[in-house]
């Protein structure tokens, strides 16, 4: 078998799945490392764990796991359009917000087309488009790290089909204004559709970040991406949504596998809706947490992007492979960003009170305080 000519021609260009470090799950990372406890804060995942109301629900759909679910999710399809103040025609669920985002490369991008994306963001929108051949084209951040929207408006060709913005946007945590990104889908031309990742909804801060739901209902060319894996902490659930308009999300469908929503997903989701407290308490201990770091990166002198997610991007002005290395040997895992070309850059998930303070000890033994007065 010649399984190198067999293969499409996209393979070189794949994702490899081995894992590194940071991706593996805390016990492989605790066998490889041979430490334990390990602080695995490189993921963006919820220390909180799901809401009660949600394991309860999820518990109770073992009983039925010999009935296929509902393919499309209705009940939580339903829930959810209630919420957005949508129809129900308007939310298309998947199997995670990565899901989605495969989903509609598959849906619109034949090869060639070009899909214009920022230099500096989450990586799935690259890969999803490397996966159908399509040609990624990237917009230069502003100075500040944000996402300038006018480059990217440069980008957009006759061969465009899709733009990918995410907001807030991973990994730097800041956001968009809504009023950018509405002026910027008036000047888009009428053959791309630009997709907004809110994977971090729930975290944004009031005055900074407004959701873009509302442009879909003005009929904008948009289509939002939403996931439960984040605030509602489903991470290992798999599901995801989508809102846009009848049209997308009908096209969306067509590529869609049945039932790629499970039951036990679909109910743990539909509870946490539920779960005002729970939301409560999670944005509390996140709002908390970002508050230690920030605290800590002042003292230490670091530059540090105060974020509308669970997360914050620091720059630590060392090597961020060594920082990595370093605070690995002591199980702390972050996120790397030198992949970016932010070489001195980290991404770290707000953890609970102890982890962060585990990452703020090892990070004040290694880094030296920087003094900003001038010195005498
Ligand atoms: C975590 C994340 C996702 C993936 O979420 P899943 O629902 O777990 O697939 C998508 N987009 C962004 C920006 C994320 O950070």
């Amino acid at each position: 078998m010649k399984l190198n000519q067999m293969v499409r021609n996209v393979y070189p260009k794949l994702m490899p799945y081995k894992c590194q470090l940071a991706d593996l799950p805390v016990a492989e990372i605790e066998r490889q490392l041979g430490i334990s406890p390990i602080y695995k804060l490189s993921f963006n995942e919820n220390p909180v764990g799901p809401s009660l109301k949600a394991k309860e629900a999820m518990m109770k759909e073992l009983e039925v796991l010999n009935l296929y679910p509902s393919s499309t999710g209705d009940e939580l399809q339903e829930k959810l359009a209630e919420r957005e103040a949508v129809e129900k025609e308007n939310i298309i669920l998947s199997n995670g917000a990565d899901e989605m985002i495969i989903l509609i490369a598959q849906t619109f991008l034949n090869p060639g087309d070009e899909v214009v994306l920022p230099e500096v963001t989450f990586v799935q929108y690259l890969a999803s488009t490397h996966q159908m051949d399509a040609v990624p084209v990237f917009a230069p951040m502003r100075e500040d790290l944000g996402i300038d929207l006018d480059a990217i408006l440069q980008k957009i060709t006759e061969k465009t089909k899709l733009v990918f913005l995410c907001n807030p946007n991973n990994p730097t945590g800041k956001a968009i204004p809504l009023g950018e990104i509405s002026a910027f889908l008036d000047q888009v031309p009428e053959h791309v559709l630009v997709v907004i990742d809110e994977a971090y909804h729930e975290y944004g801060v009031p005055g900074e970040y407004d959701s873009s739901v509302s442009l879909v209902k003005e009929n904008k060319p948009v289509f939002v991406v939403r996931t439960f894996s984040k605030v509602y902490s489903l991470a290992a659930a798999r599901v995801g949504y989508g809102i846009g308009s009848v049209e997308v999300v009908d096209a969306i469908h067509h590529v869609r596998p049945p039932f790629n929503v499970n039951s036990i997903a679909q109910a743990g989701a539909l509870a946490s809706l539920e779960d005002e407290e729970y939301l409560i308490q999670t944005l509390s201990l996140n709002q908390k947490g970002k508050e230690q770091l920030y605290t800590a990166f002042a003292e230490l002198g670091l530059s540090f992007i105060k974020s509308n997610g669970n997360f914050v991007y620091v720059d630590t002005g060392k090597s961020s492979k060594e920082v990595f290395d370093s605070l690995a040997k002591k199980g702390i895992i972050v996120r790397d960003l030198s992949g970016y070309g932010l070489t001195t850059s980290l991404r770290i998930s707000v953890g609970n009170e102890k982890a962060n303070e585990a990452l703020i000890e090892a990070l004040k033994s290694m880094i030296k305080r920087v003094q900003i007065t001038g010195g005498i």
